[in-house]
């Protein structure tokens, strides 16, 4: 199906693209989500603004201990550039769709898309980072942890656009594991740890969740399991196995029982080669 006809908007600037923006344009970034989406009809917008036009929010700068990751960034450029300086953001971009996919889509469309089983999500979560919006009122500054507030719901305000996310660089030791039947599809689970360690003892962890729940969470319950332990099969099985509180969705690629045994299998693998990790 073709979309049904729209104004297409070619700012020349990021205060041209938040005018837009704040009349009710839609952004388009690298079109991967939003172009079959309009295909299907499922969204008719009358007018896009293509932010693609913008170059200048296609960069990754390092900033002390930090890379800020401009929004029109493609995950194939996270991926090959950030594979020593921040490896779980990298290795979250190299686990998204194809090459195809990797090559056009950008880290700010996936993030305002903010699918449940996205890639990022769980990693940013994991990490610590910060996402940056901006609106003509400013620029403000959003917890990757608050920012996921439903399925395909952000924290972003109207007339706002994602600028830029903020990751730490890892001094941590990092794990990430997705689960799903097709190697190029979303995840049925994807676990991202962020950890430390000395002796063996967990001193500190974060634990970022995609594709289990409504959307992407920490998944603090197990983090407060471990901190303080070594990892012990038993220590680590009752931190896995424990009851979960959160709403685990059922849809037609895995039911909620098959999804909740993913997810214990892939926090099990991420948490182990963050582990591993830490002793090198
Ligand atoms: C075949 C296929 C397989 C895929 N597999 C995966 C996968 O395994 N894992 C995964 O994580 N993703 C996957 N994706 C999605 C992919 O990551 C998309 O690139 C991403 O969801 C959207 O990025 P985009 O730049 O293409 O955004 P677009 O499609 O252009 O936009 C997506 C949404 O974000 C909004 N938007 C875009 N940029 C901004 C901005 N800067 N600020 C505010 N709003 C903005 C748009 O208005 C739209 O609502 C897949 C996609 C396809 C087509």
């Amino acid at each position: 199906m073709y979309p049904r006809n729209f104004k297409l908007i070619w700012p020349s600037s990021l205060e041209e693209a938040l005018e837009a923006v704040e009349a009710g344009a839609v952004p388009l970034a690298g079109g991967q989500s939003l172009i079959p989406m309009m295909k299907l009809r499922l969204i008719a917008p009358e007018s896009v603004v293509y932010l693609g036009a913008i170059r200048d929010l296609d960069y990754i700068k390092e900033l002390n201990d930090k890379f800020a990751i401009g929004a029109l960034t493609t995950h194939s450029r996270i991926a090959s550039e950030l594979r020593e300086g921040s490896p779980l953001i990298s290795k979250a971009a190299s686990e998204i769709g194809d090459v195809q996919v990797r090559n056009m889509g950008t880290i700010g469309g996936s993030v305002a898309h903010a699918d449940p089983a996205a890639d990022y999500p769980a990693a940013l979560i994991a990490l610590g980072a910060v996402i940056r919006a901006v609106s003509k009122n400013g620029i403000r500054e959003i917890p990757a942890e608050r920012f996921f507030t439903g399925p395909y719901q952000t924290a972003l305000d109207h007339g706002e656009l994602v600028m830029e996310v903020v990751v730490p660089k890892t001094a941590c030791s990092v794990g990430y594991a997705k689960f799903t039947r097709i190697a190029t599809d979303f995840a049925i689970a994807a676990v991202a740890v962020r950890l430390s360690a000395h002796d063996g003892v967990v001193e500190d962890i974060s634990i970022g969740i995609s594709g289990v729940f409504a959307h992407p969470i920490r998944a603090r319950w197990i983090e407060d399991a471990l901190i303080g332990k070594k990892l012990a099969d038993e220590v680590l099985s009752r931190a896995i196995n424990a009851e979960v509180v959160h709403e685990v969705i059922s849809d037609p690629r895995a039911s909620k029982e098959f999804r909740l045994k993913a997810f214990r299998a892939m926090a099990r693998r991420a948490i182990l080669e963050a582990y591993e990790n830490s002793k090198v």
